[in-house]
């Protein structure tokens, strides 16, 4: 740390990313990126003429991405926001929903980076406790007076909330903005984006990273009341109008016309997110039920940092948050049938050892 860093900035506690080892090669099920690439014609687009225009900016409007989507979900253009990466949104959101008035909520086990955007700008924040299985009780969130974050399916968990119980939310918290974090919900949940339709105070924000294969493409929206996407582009247009590479935004039109490529991946990792809790369960592990591309459980055999570190020296990494109640756990990303195989082959062996 520099003596030149601002003050407000020197007790930040900064979210730790998955790691991702350059060393060796890893099966890599710590964070929850597809195991298959993206689509043929995501592949095709990205040519020589894209690169060549590289010279000049991308539109700051994304147009053709956004009429694309709006086509694809039933919605208008200018109900959709596309940012860098759907962290860009949750950042932007805090930003422009919270103030001194107005803290956040979300539940206490959940994705890092809420706390760490609400601390980053300074704001309070609510943590709601899960129910002892992981789950969250909508009932909870009621009358919050708080702009309210719930990952949906949850992370790490994986734990879901139905569109109803969703709604219930959306309505005890009419004076409020409702961002509902969907990157998991191409695996078997239902979107709640229809929804925004009749709730203007509600936000669904998805990912290309998880069901679209795209981590390293960099790319999210937003689906809400074009109030709501007005409020975004005043902060995107105060921080990187450009936000969004040429290529990236290439990459993701090529995408959304190959929608049933994506929906064959999702099906297939849904039926190996099975496989693996069947497998991990007649080993004795606790599995969570998961609506997501992984699945979080424990071993009463071998703690939860063993196991993550005995899996990594043979060449698996999963995820293991070092966190108070969460502790016994590993995340475990859903990758191809054969990883899962040599995973749970692998998981048996450790434990014989360690017997
Ligand atoms: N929300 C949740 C719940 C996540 O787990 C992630 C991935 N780490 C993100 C948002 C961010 O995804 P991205 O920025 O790649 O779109």
């Amino acid at each position: 740390m520099s003596i030149f860093l601002n003050e407000k900035y020197k007790n930040l506690e900064v979210y730790t990313p998955g790691e991702q080892p350059q060393d060796m090669k890893y099966i890599k099920l710590n964070t929850n990126e597809s195991p298959y690439p993206p689509s043929p014609g995501v592949v095709a687009a990205i040519n020589a003429e894209q690169i060549e225009n590289l010279r000049l900016y991308s539109d700051p409007e994304c147009n053709k991405l956004r009429e694309a989507m709006a086509n694809l979900y039933g919605v208008k253009k200018e109900n959709i926001y596309l940012s860098n990466g759907s962290d860009d949104i949750l950042n932007f959101s805090v930003m422009a929903f919270c103030s001194d008035n107005t803290p956040a909520a979300f539940p206490e086990i959940s994705y890092g980076f809420y706390k760490v955007f609400a601390e980053l700008h300074n704001v309070t924040y609510k943590t709601i406790p899960l129910k002892e299985d992981f789950s969250i009780d909508y009932k909870d969130y009621m009358g919050l007076n708080s702009f309210i974050v719930i990952a949906n399916p949850n992370a790490p968990t994986g734990r879901y909330l139905s569109l109803e119980e969703i709604e219930q939310i959306i309505k005890g918290n009419p004076n409020n903005v409702v961002l509902i974090d969907e990157a998991y919900i191409d695996f078997g949940g239902e979107s709640v984006y229809p929804l925004t339709k009749r709730y203007k105070n509600l936000i669904v924000v998805g990912t290309f990273s998880k069901s679209r294969s795209m981590a390293g493409a960099r790319l999210g929206f937003a689906i809400a009341d074009q109030d709501l996407i007005d409020d975004l582009n005043r902060i995107k247009y105060s921080t990187n109008p450009y936000n969004i590479n040429r290529l990236t935004l290439a990459a993701g039109e090529a995408a959304i016309k190959e929608d049933r490529y994506y929906k064959e991946n999702c099906k297939r990792i849904i039926n190996t997110r099975e496989y693996t809790q069947k497998n991990l369960c007649d080993l004795g592990f606790t599995v969570v039920p998961s609506k997501a591309n992984f699945i979080f459980a424990k071993s009463d055999k071998i703690s939860g940092q063993a196991l993550y570190e005995n899996l990594k020296k043979r060449g698996i990494l999963v995820r293991h948050f070092n966190m108070s109640k969460i502790n016994d756990y590993n995340r475990i990303t859903i990758g191809t049938v054969e990883e899962m195989q040599t995973f749970i082959k692998t998981v048996k062996e450790i434990l014989e050892e360690v017997k």
